[in-house]
């Protein structure tokens, strides 16, 4: 592992370990990285984010391909996308059921909670209409994460930055409470 990245695995772990355990990702579901100059460390495709080892963090360029490249997360282009148009330094990518299931419905979610409405007030669902293809709407999902903290891409997930992987981490368990509360709120009307 490159020296620069030395001390991250602890934070991968941690955070991977709560997505996991809070039901936000299936067993090879997800992904995380961070970005230090213009390199970056993110997760192994195929990796189990509730169980990260050294050997799942691969570290590659950010705007360059390397011999590590091809381990790196099939997400690895929005990820590269997001750092490039955004100066954020860490991104959680990952499957929370309630956020998904509300990006089938329409091109923006609107948390109605004190703490949805204060820190994400309108969260963009990316490619709302098309069908998702892994590493796919890298640009509109990098260009709406310039003035949103978290994004929903159609059909698939959420894409969250922040300057640390807890950081991101604290907006995508946000976004994943305030759309577990809009849905019980539309199944309270029934
Ligand atoms: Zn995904």
């Amino acid at each position: 592992m490159d020296l620069a990245f030395n001390d991250l695995l602890p934070h991968f772990k941690t955070v991977g370990s709560d997505l996991y355990t809070r039901g936000m990702v299936s067993v090879h579901g997800g992904n995380l990285s961070l970005k230090q100059g213009t390199s970056l460390c993110i997760t192994r495709s195929g990796s189990r984010l509730g169980y990260l080892e050294e050997s799942d963090l691969i570290v590659t360029g950010v705007d360059k391909d390397d011999e590590n490249t091809r381990k790196a997360s099939s997400e690895l282009g929005v990820h590269r996308a997001i750092y490039t148009k955004t100066l954020s330094t860490a991104i959680v990518h990952s499957h929370p059921i309630h956020a998904t299931a509300l990006s089938f419905r329409s091109d923006k979610i609107f948390p109605q909670d004190e703490a949805g409405k204060i820190f994400i007030p309108t969260v963009p669902v990316i490619g709302f209409g098309s069908e998702p293809v892994p590493g796919g709407f890298a640009a509109e999902v990098a260009e709406a994460l310039k003035t949103n903290a978290v994004v929903i891409v159609h059909k698939h997930g959420s894409f969250a930055r922040g300057m640390t992987l807890e950081e991101a981490y604290v907006i995508t368990e946000l976004l994943e409470i305030s759309c577990r509360i809009l849905y019980m709120l539309e199944a309270m009307k029934r």
